[in-house]
């Protein structure tokens, strides 16, 4: 899949369209979910043009890899979910392609929790 430079996350990092800014270091950016499924939904996402976790995973720099699992941890701190800072955990997901019901074709990862879960995030309706 090509990278479509007209998504909404591609137009969040060029400041088209405004975010709910939760973190951000050099190569990623976090921001609440603008319709959220639980009391933390927070999007990290890479500032490269990334589709996918598959995609990034292959294409991205160690650098890259380092920074967005480093912004995944802050996330976790900040929101108080990080078993490491007392919290009760959280789901990390990765949507992706069309078996994977992606909607934003820009990589992201969900941090969901601040409750219990269930099948939140698993399941679309
Ligand atoms: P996915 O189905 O994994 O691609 O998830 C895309 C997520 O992006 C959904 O949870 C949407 O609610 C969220 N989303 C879409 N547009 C925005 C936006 N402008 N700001 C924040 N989150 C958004």
């Amino acid at each position: 899949m090509s990278y479509d430079q007209d998504n909404i996350f591609a137009k969040i990092l060029r400041g088209e369209i405004p975010c709910n800014k939760v973190y951000e270091n050099e190569h990623s950016l976090a921001f609440n979910d603008i319709n959220p499924q639980s009391k933390v939904h927070v999007l990290v996402i890479p500032k490269g043009s990334y589709t996918d976790v598959d995609d990034f995973s292959r294409k991205a720099s160690k650098d890259e890899i380092a920074s967005l699992m480093q912004a995944v941890a802050e996330v976790c701190k900040i929101t108080k979910v990080s078993l490491s800072e007392g919290g009760s955990g959280f789901r990390l997901i990765a949507n992706t392609g069309t078996d994977g019901s992606q909607e934003v074709p820009h990589f992201h990862y969900h941090v969901m929790g601040g409750e219990p879960l269930g099948l939140r995030g698993l399941r679309k309706n």
